[in-house]
C-alpha cells in the first residue's frame, strides 16, 4: 500500500507504527484471544490500558501529584459548557480571551451558563494576532481565566503563557498538546480532543488541578460534574476503551521517540521548512499570521489567487499529499504538522510548493 502524505487538521495523521500495533492486536489482543474492542471495560486486560494511558501522560508531561487526569467522551466541545458549569461559580466572572473560531465557541458556551468578561478580542486584526501575555490581566471577580493556546483553523499559538496570578488558569490545548513543554503548574485545567496530537478520535483529555475540582457544585447531574469522573478515576461510566487504547500506543511511540522535547524539536523543524517557503521573497505564498504567533502545528497560507488555491490543493492530492485546503471559513491552505506527521512528508509538500510556485509564479 501506498500510505497518503496526510495534512489534515483533525482526526489527522497517526504514525504507522501505532495503526499496525492496533491492526496486529485487533482480533486476538495480545494472545489473550479476545478483542480489547469486547471486553469489559471493568476487565483487568482494559483497565491496564487505561491507567497506562493516565500514566503515560503524566510522566510526558510532568504533571504534579495534585492533579487528575481523565479521559471522556464529548469531545473539547462539550467542555465548552462543562467548564463554566463546574467553575463559574455564581456572582463571579469567567475572563476569556477571543482569538478565534475556537474560543469563539468557548465564549458562546460559557455565555449562556454565567457572566463572561472578554479580555482581548483579535477581531479587528482578523485574527491573525495575539496580545503579549505579559499585557492580559483578569478580572478583580474573575473564576477563571480560559485562553486556547492554539487556533487550529486560524494558525495562531500562544509563545508565552499568561500570567494571572491566583486565579484559575484554563487552557483548550486541543490541536498542541504534546508538542512542546510545558508548565503544566501554571495551569489549572488544560484540555482538549486527543485526535490531533495524541490519538485516535473518539474522547478528550482533561489535567485537572484537584482544588480546582472541589468548586464543582453537587446540584450538576452526575455526568457533567468533573468531581464524579475524578472520584472514578475516569470510569464512572463506559470510557471510550478503542480510542484510550489508541492513546496509550502513541503516548508509547512519543516516549520511544524523544518525549516531549523530541516531539517540539521535530515540530520545530517541521514547520521552519514550510515557513522559509513562506518567507522565500517571491511573494507567491503568503501568511496571513503575525510573525511572532505563527503555529508550528496549522500553518495557513495564500496563493495568489482562490484559483491557483484550488489548482494547488488538486495537484498535491494527485500526489498522495492530502487535505491541504483551508478551513471553509477562512480560505486558503492549510498544511497541519502534528506529531504523527513525518518530517519526510513535510520536505515533500515543500519540494512540490517550491515546484508549484515556479510553474505558476
Ligand atoms: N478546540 C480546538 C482548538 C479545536 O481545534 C477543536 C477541534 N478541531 C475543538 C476545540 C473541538 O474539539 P472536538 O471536535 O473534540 O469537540
Amino acid at each position: 500500500m501506498s500510505r497518503k502524505l496526510n495534512f489534515a487538521a483533525g482526526p489527522c495523521a497517526i504514525p504507522l507504527e501505532v495503526l499496525e500495533e492496533m491492526k496486529e492486536n485487533m482480533v486476538d489482543y495480545q494472545g489473550n484471544g479476545i478483542s480489547l474492542a469486547e471486553v469489559s471495560h471493568r476487565h483487568k486486560l482494559y483497565d491496564d490500558v487505561h491507567n497506562e494511558a493516565i500514566s503515560l501522560m503524566k510522566e510526558l508531561l510532568k504533571v504534579p501529584d495534585n492533579y487528575s487526569i481523565l479521559f471522556l467522551g464529548g469531545g473539547g466541545t462539550l467542555a465548552f459548557t462543562m467548564i463554566p458549569m463546574n467553575f463559574l461559580t455564581p456572582g463571579k466572572t469567567a475572563d476569556y480571551i477571543s482569538s478565534g473560531a475556537w474560543a469563539k465557541k468557548a465564549i458562546d458556551d460559557a455565555k449562556k451558563v454565567g457572566k463572561v468578561n472578554i479580555v482581548y478580542d483579535g477581531k479587528d486584526n482578523g485574527y491573525s494576532s495575539l496580545p503579549a501575555a505579559s499585557s492580559v490581566k483578569a478580572s478583580d471577580d474573575s473564576a477563571y481565566f480560559h485562553f486556547t493556546s492554539n487556533e487550529t483553523i486560524g494558525g495562531i499559538q500562544w509563545k508565552e503563557w499568561p500570567e494571572v496570578g491566583d486565579v484559575p488558569l484554563i487552557c483548550d490545548m486541543s490541536s498542541d498538546i504534546m508538542s512542546r513543554e510545558l508548565p503544566v503548574e501554571k495551569f489549572a485545567m488544560i484540555y482538549g480532543g486527543v485526535q490531533k496530537n495524541l490519538g485516535p478520535a473518539g474522547a478528550a483529555f482533561m489535567i485537572i488541578r484537584n482544588d480546582l475540582l472541589e468548586r464543582s457544585p453537587d446540584n450538576l447531574t452526575a455526568y457533567l460534574n468533573y468531581k464524579t469522573h475524578a472520584d472514578k478515576n475516569a470510569m464512572y461510566n463506559t470510557p471510550p476503551v478503542f480510542t484510550i487504547w489508541g492513546v496509550k500506543l502513541f503516548l508509547e511511540w512519543v516516549r520511544k521517540n524523544g518525549g516531549v522535547s523530541g516531539m517540539e524539536k521535530l515540530s520545530d523543524k517541521k514547520s521552519k521548512l514550510i515557513y522559509n517557503v513562506l518567507d522565500s521573497g517571491d511573494n507567491f505564498y503568503k501568511s496571513p499570521v503575525e510573525a511572532a504567533f505563527r503555529s508550528t502545528m496549522n500553518i495557513v497560507f495564500r496563493l495568489p489567487s482562490e484559483d491557483l488555491e484550488t489548482q494547488f490543493v488538486k495537484e498535491a492530492e494527485a500526489e498522495g499529499m492530502m487535505f491541504l485546503k483551508g478551513h471553509r471559513s477562512v480560505g486558503g491552505c492549510r498544511a497541519s504538522l502534528y506529531n504523527g506527521v513525518p518530517v519526510s512528508a513535510v520536505q515533500t509538500l515543500v519540494d512540490f510548493m517550491k515546484e508549484f510556485s515556479r510553474k505558476n509564479g
